[in-house]
């Protein structure tokens, strides 16, 4: 059988290798000089933002909603479809998480529907990037300003795409990128977090460790409530050497999908009544190359039968939210989010990474075709 061809595999050159093992001899192996020059150099990158490096892309988004003075009996209207971490921190935070559910063509959340779930108490909006496919910004934006509403942006796999030629994260509100492992690039685990000013950079530093301020000459002073948060300069290393390949990676990517929907062909949908991702090579990162099977094979199957048959890791991103026993509890029922209930149960991430090549991406289709092909009774 063919060599095993996972959804994704982290690229980590000789380079990062090379910075890591400088950290660790240093004697000084959490935050320091290597973060600084992370945070500079993403800075840059989005345009002179302040931005603070954390050890996740889920306490930025925690920690922009504590800025935001966000907390019990606020509401805060996100999507369905993304992982547990961005709900869950509306709850972190006390708020009350509102869903509002999502478009089928761009499978992020339907910023109409946001709108029509807008009450006094509404506070924020947290639009999910998913695959690395931005929401329409212009159209986000104006709701936020006509409502008054912050926004965080869960930018967690976008790190690289783009809004009409501008990086996300060079302009909004708040934007969280995650350097969790399987993201465009990685620093292990870590995140970053771009803010509107220094001042809400400073208060970012604080939540980042425990509320400390440096007052005086040798004082510290704690003045609120914060956790543990701070990036290593181990991680910091590996993020300076993944960073420099950003657009290597975006570029890499994006040929790939282009592949995908050469290879697989205009009339792949008709034939297989499978959902393709939408074509585009300008805005999205292709953090993630999605389709969403029919009806007629279940996602178990299909992922059991690529592995098995194949030895092709699918993957699938994600689950509805509100169907996790933790929402159900708080009242969130099947039936509530209909085109995020359809597309959570049939959507697979197929194999998309930067070290892989257009023979994988055929390797793929020929698969996927012959497992979407076959009738019931064969299989
Ligand atoms: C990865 C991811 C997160 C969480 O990031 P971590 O760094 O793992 O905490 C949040 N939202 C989305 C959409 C993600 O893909």
């Amino acid at each position: 059988m063919s060599e095993f061809l996972p959804f994704t595999r982290p690229y980590i050159d000789e380079t990062a290798i090379a910075a890591v093992c400088d950290v660790l001899r240093s004697g000084w192996v959490t935050s320091g000089p290597k973060v600084l020059e992370f945070e500079k150099q993403l800075s840059a990158y989005f345009g002179g933002r302040p931005v603070r490096t954390f050890n996740s892309g889920t306490c930025t988004m925690e920690i922009a909603l504590r800025i935001a003075g966000i907390g019990p009996g606020d509401e805060v209207i996100t999507t369905p479809i993304s992982w547990v971490a961005t709900a869950n921190v509306i709850l972190e935070v006390g708020a009350t998480p509102v869903f509002a559910d999502i478009d089928p063509v761009t499978r992020n959340i339907d910023l109409d529907k946001v709108e029509a779930a807008i009450t006094p108490r509404t506070k924020a909006i947290i639009p999910v990037y998913l695959a690395g496919m931005p929401v329409d910004m212009d159209k986000l934006y104006a709701i936020a300003n006509k409502h008054k509403l912050r926004v965080v942006e869960d930018a967690a796999q976008a790190m690289g795409s783009n809004w009409k030629g501008k990086p996300i994260g060079s302009f909004g509100d708040f934007v969280s990128f995650s350097f969790q492992a399987n993201k465009n690039i990685t620093t292990s685990e870590g995140g970053c977090l771009v803010l509107n000013n220094e001042e809400e950079a400073k208060l970012a530093e604080k939540y980042r460790l425990q509320g400390v301020t440096r007052s005086g000459w040798d004082g510290i002073e704690v003045d609120v409530l914060g956790g543990k948060y701070n990036m290593t300069d181990v991680a910091a290393a590996i993020g300076l050497g993944q960073f420099v390949q950003l657009d290597a990676i975006t570029a890499q990517r994006r040929k790939l999908a282009k592949h995908y929907f050469k290879v697989l062909g205009a009339d792949f949908e008709v034939q297989t009544g499978a959902q393709l991702p939408q074509e585009d090579y300008e805005s999205t990162n292709w953090h993630l190359f999605q389709i969403v099977l029919p009806e007629r094979i279940t996602r178990a199957d299909f992922m059991a039968q690529m592995k098995e048959r194949y030895n092709i890791g699918v993957g699938y991103h994600y689950a509805p939210i509100h169907l996790f026993k933790l929402y159900r509890d708080l009242g969130f029922r099947e039936g509530m989010f209909p085109v995020a209930e359809c597309v959570g149960k049939q959507i697979v991430s197929l194999p998309m990474f930067y070290a892989m090549n257009e023979a994988d991406v055929e390797r793929t289709c020929a698969a996927m075709c012959e497992v979407l092909a076959l009738p019931p009774n064969l299989r």
